[in-house]
């Protein structure tokens, strides 16, 4: 193992370095674990799933920065002593980069697993990922064990996003400079992906990109189905989750339809294992294309949701409709956003404003 390996862990926790696939779990300490973890091989897995709706920043490492980001997951073969590194991929991804991945990987102790077609956003949890490596039904598993120590055929696994992997080789070069990537949409002129320092707020991200809006606006932060929505006087904040701020013209966006859109996506994407997920968002979608909405029974499905579905994407089926409910729908004066009266006054009896 070279100087530059063994120092590898001390480079990631000077940087600070947190995962870029969601959950921000510091970076040496996953790797620490899996270095700890007791098993004959080892693994490293690759996330490029990037299944989340208004989120390119895989795509735009896999066009422009794959060298560095294949560097980082060698440093993680090397660290670990891992067998080899599974670059798992999304089926539109794969397609476009076939070549050039092969061209990468040659040689080296990585292959590529293209993800299942119909596994839809959930494969990309990490422990569908690993299911759907092994051949088994793509659906998240009880944790723990942990990947770390029981992962891919039940060995220690270090699972982490391709921008993970990206920053990473950055680390290696010296030339990490504590940011991220940033995917800007929706109703601005410049959209696209940027890359801006850690700390800036979403305010500063829309500014300095001109992307801040001269009309009535609101803002998804950390993807366009389970990121959280604000108000255009709540932007003094970071950006999280998957790191991406999608603008929305409070005109363009008919409220019901929009709700309905998110909840889709989930519908959509539930792997049908747990009740609350599975049932649940039907039920809010069978509520929001009704006529007599009842809000009380979809403000309990929200509540519950968090509560009681067994992984992240059930959690974060809520996160969407509850804020703009929350921040938008409730706090705009009248005038400015279009729903019946009757239903106003009821969503605001039931989230409590
Ligand atoms: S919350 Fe339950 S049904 Fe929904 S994706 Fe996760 S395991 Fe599957």
């Amino acid at each position: 193992m070279s100087y530059e390996t063994r120092n590898i862990i001390n480079k990631i926790k000077k940087a600070n370095l947190t995962g870029r696939g969601g959950a921000s779990f510091p970076t040496a300490l996953k790797w620490e674990m899996v270095k700890k973890a007791r098993g004959k091989n080892k693994y490293v897995i690759c996330n490029v799933s990037e299944g989340e709706p208004g989120i390119q920043k895989d795509y735009y490492i896999l066009q422009n920065y794959l060298d560095t980001a294949i560097l980082g997951m060698e440093t993680a073969i090397e660290y670990l002593k891992a067998e080899k590194a599974i670059i798992y991929i999304n089926k539109a991804y794969f397609k476009k980069f076939e070549k050039k991945l092969n061209e990468v990987i040659r040689g080296r102790k990585i292959e590529i697993f293209e993800k299942e077609h119909d596994s839809g956003y959930i494969g990309g949890e990490e422990t569908s990922a690993i299911n759907s490596i092994e051949g088994c039904r793509v659906e998240p598993r009880l944790r723990p064990p942990f990947p770390p120590t029981c992962g891919i055929f039940n060995s220690p696994t270090l699972v982490n996003n391709l921008e993970t992997f990206y920053d990473v080789g950055l680390i290696v070069k010296n030339k990490y400079h504590n940011k991220r990537l940033v995917t800007i949409n929706g109703d601005c002129l410049w959209t696209g992906v940027y890359a801006f320092d850690e700390e800036m707020t979403v305010e500063d991200i829309l500014r300095k990109t001109e992307n801040y809006p001269k009309f009535t606006f609101f803002v998804q932060i950390g993807g366009d189905a389970a990121g959280v929505v604000l108000n255009s006087n709540q932007l003094d904040c970071k950006v999280c989750g998957g790191a991406s701020v999608t603008v929305y013209s409070v005109l363009k966006h008919e409220p019901f339809r929009l709700m309905k859109e998110w909840v889709d996506f989930f519908v959509k994407n539930s792997c049908g294992q747990c009740t609350p997920c599975r049932e649940g968002t039907l039920r809010l979608q069978e509520i929001l294309i009704s006529k007599d909405k009842n809000w009380t029974i979809f403000s309990d499905i929200l509540t519950n949701l968090p509560e009681t579905s067994f992984c992240g994407l059930g959690s974060a089926a809520s996160i969407a409709v509850t804020s703009y409910i929350k921040n938008v729908l409730l706090l705009l004066p009248s005038g400015k956003i279009k729903i019946p009266e009757a239903d106003k006054k009821m969503l605001k009896e039931v989230f409590s404003l």
